[in-house]
């Protein structure tokens, strides 16, 4: 694990209009960080909390991670720090929880230092939360600061995103992806170079599936769909092999495939197997079917019937394909 309190390589851009708005005292009150899954928004989101207290900071207003201060954000104990996030077993984040939070950041602190909050994931947020939300960000309180974190933010309605002061993380040159997973500890370069390929080049995924070990699932995955689109298999069996305890995950890695795909599909050249199939599938088809993905992937958070969702959306891609090979 890479120290918490430090930007990651590729974020060093990004941090420096950070930290002018720091420096001329007009870092929004709301901000909201989006990217992709595994770009580094959580690890930027904690920099900042500790930027705004840290007694003994670096060069461009980083933490220095040493003071007390620092210390108590990498805790989660700093008075003035909060952090709202699902419980275990919740769908959303309970409303009860952001109405407390709303009220914490109108009081005034003590010491009258800067108050922050993040809310992780904010598409997570129900209609009551959003609603609570949104008058806090409309009057808010001075020295305040709520950070918002999503993968998805135009699941956030329009009115909550538009108040905010927008960070896109965007996915870093594979070399420097590459440079700073072999920093971090991947001994064997040909497995970080698949395991950044299985997170759709996205350094901080690719380092968790090192981690835990799900590469090789997600190799599985992938030979599943080239197994389908080649008909050298059957799509109930296909979606039996992935199994209903496996259906998030699976829809989740299989969304990021598919604009791998998409992606590939612009592109002349490449003779993988992979290029191939990009280049034969109907790309208005295959853009539809990205979004029913997201839509399975919604429903499959309002306890949608996992097994048939996997069925389904393996039965479509084997249509899909077909479709491919027919024009
Ligand atoms: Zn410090």
């Amino acid at each position: 694990m890479s120290d918490p309190l430090r930007l990651l390589p590729w974020q060093g851009p990004l941090w420096r209009l950070t930290a002018q708005a720091i420096e001329q005292e007009r870092l929004g009150h709301a901000l909201l960080l989006s990217g992709l899954r595994g770009t580094g928004k959580r690890a930027y989101a904690r920099v900042l909390a500790a930027a705004l207290w840290c007694k003994t900071p670096l060069a461009q207003h980083l933490p220095c991670g040493q003071c007390d201060d620092c210390r108590q954000v990498l805790s989660e104990a700093h008075p003035g720090y909060s952090a709202l996030r699902v419980e275990e077993d919740k769908r959303d984040i309970a409303f009860e929880a952001v109405r407390g939070l709303c009220e914490r950041m109108g009081m005034t602190s003590h010491d009258g230092r800067s108050k922050l909050a993040i809310i992780d994931p904010a598409d997570a947020l129900n209609n009551n939360g959003r609603n609570a939300l949104l008058k806090t960000i409309e009057e808010p309180p001075p020295r305040s600061h709520i950070v918002l974190i999503s993968e998805r933010p135009l699941a956030l309605p329009a009115t909550l995103r538009s108040r905010c002061q927008q960070l896109r993380f965007a996915i870093p040159a594979r070399g420097e992806a590459l440079a700073w997973l072999a920093e971090s500890g991947a001994a064997d370069p040909a497995q970080a170079a698949a395991a950044l390929d299985a997170a759709h080049g996205a350094p901080v995924l690719a380092q968790q599936f090192l981690n835990d070990q799900s590469l090789a699932l997600r190799q599985t995955w992938r030979a599943a769909l080239l197994d389908l689109a080649a008909g050298r298999s059957e799509p109930l069996a296909a979606a039996a092999a992935v199994g209903e305890a496996q259906a998030q995950p699976f829809l989740r890695w299989l969304y990021g495939w598919l604009l791998d795909l998409l992606r590939a599909g612009l592109v002349s050249g490449g003779g993988g197997e992979v290029e191939t199939l990009a280049r034969t599938l109907p790309h208005r088809a295959l853009d539809r079917y990205v979004s029913e993905v997201q839509e399975n992937l919604r429903r499959l958070e309002f306890n949608a019937k996992a097994q048939l969702v996997l069925e389904a959306m393996l039965i479509r891609w084997s249509a899909l394909v077909a479709l491919g090979r027919r024009t």
